[in-house]
């Protein structure tokens, strides 16, 4: 972990938030190559879970919401986590994640305070007056804004059950031990789907959703062995949930959750219901049937999803005697898709390199690089996980040809400059 830590600082993935000033606990900042790589991340999960499919629609909710939403949700009353702090080094920590009696920081024993239930929600105030009547949550889940929209996003869409409501978004928790980097955090992202069925075909739409989600998953190049689904016990169920799974990674601290598939019931629908006074229910022409739809809940992490890209991607491998660090993310999900190089910087390659990096420009994100070794260019991009360097040599100026170093397999091939374009569509999937 320490080692990607310090590759994502390097290669500008992720940097610690205000960091001249010491930091902000639990908050990241997305670098230059960060940024582009959760883009590839949502990009794709939109194009699979919203462009591509006919039941489902997009939504963009705002993070303030009125605060009965909270109430009804169950969020004031049970959004809480048992905080414990230690006596002797005065550390909190959750007490659901310690075991036993002795503290985790300073190694006493038996110097922990008797578990209080601590509300995750951030408050503010809207308005210039700072009073109870004025607090408003920054949300913690993005679910809840699809849940109010229901109905609007049900008459303007004219959708029929089953369909879906899916947004992406950043949620905030005030977690009492966040942690591990991008892996718990305070302030996240979330991709969120809804889908609204019928009563009774809950369990089929909640199969199906498992075995879809994992498959999507899969589908972004995550070594098998490294994911599971988990069932959660009755114990572990949240209060909404009648059935749960959860899509987990074995990270270097062990198997954890990164998205989780809910059977919701219609709690929420329910819930808001009655707190509003507003009818949240369906007719179903074709049955004549009115009922309150029930919800199967697909919830991710951005974040979490990036840390089990980027911990699995992480490779160490020795080549000719020295070791090479490369990021082998899948080429589709890379920042950057192609560095350019010209071989030295002089018998005009620079010129054509310059070249041939802003034809490529316009259609992907290319970096061009002219110093130091090409070794050092090499493993510079290696890090962060560019699937093609395309040096400019000799041969270049003779016969208008370029090499293409492929960052799996070192192999590389010799194109014609004319071709780079349909060569990187094609090696990219088009
Ligand atoms: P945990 O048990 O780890 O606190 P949770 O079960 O409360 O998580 P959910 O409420 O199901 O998590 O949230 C759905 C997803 O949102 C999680 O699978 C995770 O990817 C992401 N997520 C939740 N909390 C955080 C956080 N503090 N930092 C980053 N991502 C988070």
């Amino acid at each position: 972990m320490e080692k990607l830590v310090s590759l994502c600082k390097r290669r500008g993935f992720v940097f610690q938030s205000s960091e001249i000033y010491g930091g902000l606990g639990s908050v990241w900042d997305y670098g230059p190559l960060g940024v582009e790589l959760k883009r590839n991340v949502k990009d794709r999960w939109w194009r699979d879970m919203v462009t591509t499919r006919v039941d489902i629609e997009g939504l963009d909710a705002g993070i303030l919401m009125h605060p009965d939403v909270w109430v009804a949700s169950g969020h004031v009353e049970g959004f809480t986590d048992p905080l414990i702090e230690c006596k002797n080094c005065h550390r909190r920590f959750r007490a659901d994640f310690v075991e036993g009696d002795q503290c985790p920081s300073c190694g006493v024993k038996g110097e922990f305070t008797t578990p209080r239930m601590f509300n995750l929600m951030f408050k503010t105030f809207m308005g210039p007056v700072e009073d109870e009547a004025a607090q408003v949550y920054l949300r913690p889940e993005t679910a809840q804004g699809i849940y109010v929209n229901f109905l609007n996003v049900l008459n303007s869409s004219r959708q029929k059950i089953p369909f879906g409501i899916a947004q992406i978004g950043k949620a905030f928790r005030n977690e009492i031990t966040p942690g591990n980097f991008i892996f718990r955090t305070r302030e996240f992202e979330q991709m969120e789907m809804q889908y609204f069925v019928k009563p009774g075909t809950d369990q089929e739409w909640f199969d199906y959703w498992r075995n879809e989600r994992l498959e999507w998953v899969r589908s972004l190049g995550i070594r098998a062995e490294k994911l599971r689904l988990e069932q959660h016990t009755r114990e572990e169920l949240a209060h909404y949930a009648y059935d749960a799974y959860d899509i987990q990674y074995e990270f270097a601290f062990g198997w954890q959750e990164f998205e989780g598939i809910h059977n919701r019931t219609d709690y929420d629908l329910a819930a808001h219901q009655k707190r509003s006074g507003k009818k949240l229910e369906y007719f179903d022409q074709a049955s004549n049937e009115r009922y309150t739809p029930y919800i199967i809940e697909t919830s991710g992490g951005v974040d979490r999803l990036m840390l089990v890209l980027l911990a699995d991607a992480y490779r160490e491998e020795e080549v000719e005697g020295e070791t090479r660090v490369l990021l082998a993310l899948q080429p589709q999900l890379a920042p950057v898709k192609a560095a350019i190089f010209p071989l030295v910087k002089k018998d005009g390659m620079p010129e054509v390199a310059r070249k041939i990096h802003d034809d490529l420009r316009q259609r992907f994100h290319t970096f061009y690089d002219e110093s130091g070794s090409i070794g050092r260019r090499y493993r510079r991009q290696d890090e962060a996980a560019t699937p093609f360097c395309i040096t400019i040599d000799g041969q270049t100026l003779e016969d208008d040809t370029v090499t293409v170093r492929d960052r799996d397999t070192l192999k590389q091939d010799r194109v014609a400059t004319g071709k780079l374009g349909e060569y990187l569509a094609d090696r990219l999937g088009g």
